[in-house]
This record gives C-alpha cells, sequence and structure tokens, in this order.
C-alpha cells in the first residue's frame, strides 16, 4: 500500500498518541524496536487543523457508511483541505495490513473477511460527495488468492454503476506472487491505475520490506502493455535517507516503464517506532525534481513538501489528460 504519514503534532513535539501504547498496539511488530528520533518539522511543512462544515459532512458520509480512508489511517497532513472540498481517498478491504512497511501508520496484523456490501458503499459514497474524480487505495491482503484484485474490480464497476461521470483511480498494493491479479484490475478499466515505489531501491530493505523494487517498476510496466490508454502513476517520499542520484535514475526507471505521472513528498515519521526522517528537503528541491522530472518525459510531476499521492488528484487528472492531448497534437 501507498501511505505517507503525519501526526501533524506541533514543531517540536513529539508525536502523542500514538507514541507508545496506541502504536504498539497498531504496530505489534514494532513494539520491541527502539524508540527513533523525532526531528523538528520547518516552517514550510504547516497545516490547519480541519474545521469546516464541509469537512464535517464528509466525516458524517464517510461514517455513514462505515468505511475507511486512508486520509484519516494513515494520519495524512492534508485531510483539513481535501475533506473541506469532499475529497477522500477511500481505503478497501478492510483496516489491517498483512505487510509492515516501516514509513506506514495502517494498522498491522491479520485482516478478516472481505465485507461483500463493500463496493456497494464505496459507490453510494462516492455519488453522494459528488466527487467528479475519486482516488480508490486499500490495505496489502497477502492472505488472499488474488491478493484483493477481484474485490477492486468489483468497487471499479459499483462506481460506474452509481457515479458513471466520475473517473476513477486505482493504488493498488504490488499483488507480489499473486499471479494474474494484476490483469484483472485492469480488465475493469479504471482511469488511472498508480503503485508507489514509495523510495529509491537501496531504502527497499529497511522501509518496504516485504516489496521488491524492480516487481514494482514491471508491474507498471505491464498495465500500459496491457492497455496503452491507461495512465499509470508512482509516487516516492524524499527525506528517508536516499541520495539525489538514486531518485534521478529511479525517474529513469519509471521512464522506461512509460509511467505517466509522478509524484514526490516529504517523508513525515507518524510515532517513534517508525523510520525516521533523515531529513527536511526544501520546498527549492522539490520545484528542482519537477523540472528534471519534465524533462525526463513525464506527463505530469506533483512534486512538493505536502504532495501525496491522492492530493489534487482530480485536478492533477484533468491536467494529465490535456497534456497528453496537447502531446497528440490536438
Ligand atoms: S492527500 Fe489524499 S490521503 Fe491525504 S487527505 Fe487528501 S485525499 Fe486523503
Amino acid at each position: 500500500m501507498v501511505t505517507l504519514l503525519d501526526t501533524t503534532n506541533a514543531p517540536g513535539e513529539q508525536p502523542a498518541a500514538k507514541g507508545d501504547g496506541k502504536a504498539k498496539a497498531r504496530h505489534p511488530e514494532k513494539a520491541h524496536r527502539p524508540d527513533q528520533p523525532v526531528q523538528r518539522k520547518p516552517a514550510w511543512i504547516r497545516v490547519k487543523a480541519p474545521t469546516s462544515p464541509v469537512y464535517r459532512e464528509t466525516q458524517d458520509i464517510v461514517k455513514e457508511n462505515k468505511l475507511h480512508t486512508v486520509c484519516e489511517e494513515a494520519g495524512c497532513p492534508n485531510i483539513g483541505e481535501c475533506w473541506s472540498k469532499k475529497h477522500a481517498t477511500f481505503m478497501i478491504m478492510g483496516d489491517t495490513c498483512t505487510r509492515a512497511c516501516a514509513f506506514c501508520n495502517v494498522k498491522t496484523g491479520m485482516p478478516g473477511a472481505l465485507d461483500a456490501d463493500e463496493p456497494r458503499k464505496v459507490a453510494e459514497a462516492t455519488a453522494k460527495l459528488g466527487l467528479s474524480h475519486v482516488v480508490i487505495t486499500s490495505v496489502d491482503r497477502d492472505d488472499l488468492a488474488d491478493g484483493g484484485a477481484a474485490h477492486f474490480a468489483q468497487v471499479i464497476q459499483a462506481i460506474r454503476q452509481a457515479a458513471p461521470g466520475t473517473t476513477i483511480e486505482v493504488l493498488t498494493p504490488d499483488f507480489l506472487r499473486k499471479e494474474g491479479a494484476l490483469e484483472v484490475v485492469v480488465a475493469a478499466k479504471p482511469d488511472v491505475f498508480n503503485h508507489n515505489l514509495e523510495t529509491v531501491p537501496s531504502k527497499y530493505l529497511k522501509v518496504r520490506p516485504g516489496a521488491r523494487y524492480f516487481h514494482s517498476i514491471r508491474l507498471l510496466q505491464r498495465v500500459k502493455e496491457l492497455d496503452r490508454t491507461m495512465f499509470t502513476k508512482s509516487g516516492i517520499m524524499v527525506g528517508l535517507g536516499e541520495e539525489r542520484n538514486e531518485v534521478l535514475q529511479l525517474m529513469d526507471d519509471l521512464r522506461t516503464a512509460e509511467v505517466d505521472f509522478l509524484t514526490i513528498g516529504q517523508y513525515l515519521q507518524p510515532t517513534r517506532k517508525h523510520h525516521p526522517v533523515m531529513g527536511f528537503v526544501p520546498p527549492e528541491e522539490f520545484k528542482a525534481y519537477e523540472t528534471i522530472a519534465y524533462a525526463k518525459g513525464f506527463l505530469m510531476v506533483s512534486s512538493s513538501p505536502l504532495t501525496r499521492s491522492s492530493h489534487h488528484a482530480g485536478d492533477d487528472f484533468a491536467r494529465m489528460k490535456g497534456n497528453r492531448l496537447q502531446q497528440l497534437g490536438y
């Protein structure tokens, strides 16, 4: 899965609520690990506390339909802004992930059975929120024979029926060792297929130990082989100790796989038990990454400290479509 996290604590504070007891309950595999230092956040990472009535409305629709969102589960710093515009990213297949990535705040453990009614609930919430573009992500479900691919397809089909005008972006797990799973999701025809690399290959063992870098690259390449018209997208976090040259190499790897859209955001440490922030990348370096990525041929790039996979996903999708038409000479 896909997640950047933040506890939006004040600068200099240690993340409080999730620091110990709660973190242990949510991440039993991390409980024995030594506490990691928590760095003070720089001035450019500031978010407003959510207060707007539309934010509450979004919250009510999510609750009424008993849905999970990555916005809440991952403690996304943009929740105030996004939910005030009714932009929520639904996280399907439960709230418990079978992987244990060092950066992610989604609860880990053995998940329960799939909710057969979830496609309908997600579709109804999408229609109720009046979304022009919806992002659907999930926990990793290594326990399921198809990794949850058929469930993804059912969610896509249900949204097409309930909200035919809504474009659909899926942000999927890597379906590692799940033969044929990717094909099932692509056949359901989402508008955007997103799968995050999360970090550079040298950091995989520590940051994303259950995943394989080249498998993820190949997954994205395969989407294009299956459907050339489908937009593909991937994202990384910086501030995990990666070298600049490694980021540039990763861009080349993604372009080799013909990925259209790259997102780059700052990693924020959810609790003391998670991977420490190795550095805060200043806004001008994000801008430089953006310029280089466009030069390397990406159709669309979003690179800023608070960029997240699903942040402004609808507006960015419209721009990406426009960029493709321009490229084709329309
Ligand atoms: S950026 Fe994505 S995950 Fe974060 S609040 Fe917005 S929609 Fe949710």
